[in-house]
Parts: structure tokens; C-alpha cells; sequence
């Protein structure tokens, strides 16, 4: 449980972020939270020789409701978005996720970049930006780019970003009819399954649905079947959500451990759907 030999170098702003990842090359590691980056380190599955702090780099905070937008800088951590009065009405899906995200501690260390970097599977941030289309900003030497969350996560622990940028926002449109309900895995809290829902609704029928899935297969995927399925629907219709909701989790093998199959976890991504859709078409 101790790391290798490491050097340390702070940041003072994002420029100076992004010169030191050039300068240090691909063995330098951002530091954020370190709530996922340490652990990795302390078992050696991430040895960096330089790790690049953050941490006091002040235009990297901060959540903003600007009209019908949010930007949520990725520094932010979970417990100031879990405590945000204009985020709940905002895009209450997100809210959701921080308040259920790990403990007291890990909520107040990591932060929504640190979180969307590393691409956990079973993380329930990824779930949540695919849910509501957000737009990651990140910067690097060529100055800065979007990438949505559609094309961010691109695998296990594998994101668009490459070793010398870093993420430094997220934006997306409001969503007040939204929701995010989890199976938590009852030591670490990540999601065993995670399910998001982004509504439109239009004289109590669902006009559009947006659903996304997390912590079934090595990243976290929008279900178009289900999307489709919810259209012209009454949410409070049980049977029909149901039935729209069967299958959720498409054809793939899913991830299996000692604490649930695969099987299991497919079969819940269903439930946890519909259950996202209820409590967001009642906001
Ligand atoms: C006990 C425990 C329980 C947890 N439970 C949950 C849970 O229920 N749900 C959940 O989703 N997560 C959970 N987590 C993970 C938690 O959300 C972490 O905070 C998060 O994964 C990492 O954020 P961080 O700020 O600590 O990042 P760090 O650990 O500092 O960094 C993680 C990775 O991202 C990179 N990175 C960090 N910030 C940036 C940036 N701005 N740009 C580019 N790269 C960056 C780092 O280089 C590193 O590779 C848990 C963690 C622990 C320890």
C-alpha cells in the first residue's frame, strides 16, 4: 500500500497545467481529489513519476446557472454539488448522483473532473452527461475543444482526452425533469447499476426521453430502444413503462463479480430505469 517515488508540482492556472503536462510528458499525472488517483498509486496500478496538483488553480470552481444553461467547473467537488439549491431545480439528475456518490469524505475531496477523467465503470457521472448531452471543455496545447459526453467515454478507465490536455468544464441545458437512482454496491457505494432519465413531457405524456445506463458494461451508454419505446407514453402508467423499459440494458455481456452477475445487473438496469423515469416525470 505505498506508492513509488513520485515528484510534486503545483499549477497555478490551467496554462501552467498544461506546460508542465508537456514538460513532464506521459509518465505526469493531474492530481484533483486524488480520491481515485492515490488509491491507484498505493496498489501500483498507476505508478506516475510527476503528479501535476490542481488544486489551487481558483477559475477551475464553481457551478453556474446562466438562463437555460449550466457550467459546472471540474474542480467542483460532490459535496457542493450535492448541496446546490439552484442545480437541484436546474438538473436535478446531477444532484441525485452527488448526493448518492460514496461517502462524506470522498464527497468532499473529488471532484466532477476528476470523476469523468478517470471513466469508472461503475462511476455515476458518466451516466448523468450522457443523459443530458453535456459538453466537456478541455484545454491543451492547442488551445481549447469540446468533446460531448457522447464521444468522452470511450472505454474502461478510457476517455477522449489525451496526456497532455486537461478537462476543464462541463456544460449542459437545464433539465428540471430529471433523475438519477442507483444500486449501490454497499462497501464503496459506486454503482453496481445506475440509471439517468432526462424527460420531456407535454400534457402528462412523455415527449422525449433521454436514459442512460452506468456500472453494467465497461462504460456507461445511452439505451435508444428504451428512448424511443418512452415516447407519447403516460408516465405514471406502470405496465407501459415497464414494457418500454424491458431490455434496457441491449445485447451485450455484462460485467460480473463476486457481489453480482451479469446477469443480475442486466435484469436491473431495467428496474432502475423505470424507477429514474418515475421520480423524474414527478418533478
Ligand atoms: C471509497 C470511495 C468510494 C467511491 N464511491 C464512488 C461512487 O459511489 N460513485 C462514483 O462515481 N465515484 C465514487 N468514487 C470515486 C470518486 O468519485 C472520485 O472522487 C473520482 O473518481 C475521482 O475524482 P478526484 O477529483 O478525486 O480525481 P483524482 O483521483 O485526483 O484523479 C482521477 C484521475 O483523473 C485525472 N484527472 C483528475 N482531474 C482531471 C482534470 N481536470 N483533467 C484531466 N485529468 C484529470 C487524474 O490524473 C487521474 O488519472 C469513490 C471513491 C472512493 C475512494
Amino acid at each position: 500500500m505505498i506508492p513509488s517515488a513520485f515528484d510534486y508540482v503545483r499549477a497555478t492556472s490551467v496554462d501552467d497545467a498544461v506546460r508542465l503536462l508537456g514538460e513532464h510528458g506521459e509518465d505526469a499525472k493531474i492530481l484533483a481529489g486524488g480520491m481515485s488517483l492515490i488509491p491507484m498509486m498505493k496498489l501500483r496500478f498507476a505508478a506516475p513519476q510527476t503528479l501535476i496538483d490542481i488544486r489551487k488553480i481558483p477559475s477551475l470552481g464553481g457551478i453556474k446557472v446562466a438562463g437555460d444553461r449550466v457550467t459546472i467547473g471540474a474542480l467542483t467537488n460532490h459535496a457542493a454539488i450535492a448541496a446546490d439549491a439552484g442545480l437541484r431545480k436546474a438538473a436535478p439528475v446531477l444532484w441525485d448522483a452527488a448526493n448518492v456518490l460514496g461517502d462524506p469524505q470522498v464527497r468532499n475531496l473529488g471532484t466532477i473532473g476528476g470523476s469523468l477523467s478517470h471513466a469508472d465503470p461503475a462511476a455515476d457521472y458518466p451516466a448523468v452527461m450522457l443523459a443530458l448531452e453535456a459538453e466537456l471543455t478541455v484545454v491543451g496545447p492547442k488551445g481549447e475543444r469540446k468533446i460531448a459526453a457522447a464521444d468522452f467515454f470511450t472505454g474502461m478507465f478510457e476517455t477522449g482526452l489525451t496526456d497532455r490536455e486537461i478537462l476543464t468544464s462541463v456544460s449542459f441545458n437545464v433539465a428540471p425533469a430529471s433523475a438519477y437512482v442507483k444500486f449501490h454496491h454497499p462497501a464503496s457505494h459506486y454503482a453496481v447499476v445506475g440509471a439517468a432519465a432526462v424527460l420531456s413531457l407535454n400534457g402528462g405524456k412523455i415527449a422525449s426521453a433521454r436514459i442512460a445506463i452506468t456500472g453494467i458494461y465497461e462504460t456507461a451508454f445511452r439505451a435508444p430502444g428504451v428512448e424511443a419505446a418512452l415516447a407519447g407514453i403516460d408516465p405514471k402508467d406502470e405496465a407501459a413503462v415497464e414494457k418500454a423499459t424491458a431490455g434496457a440494458a441491449g445485447e451485450g455481456e455484462a460485467r460480473s463479480d463476486t457481489f453480482a452477475s451479469g446477469k443480475y445487473r442486466k435484469a436491473m438496469a431495467s428496474v432502475f430505469a423505470a424507477r429514474a423515469i418515475e421520480r423524474a416525470a414527478k418533478r
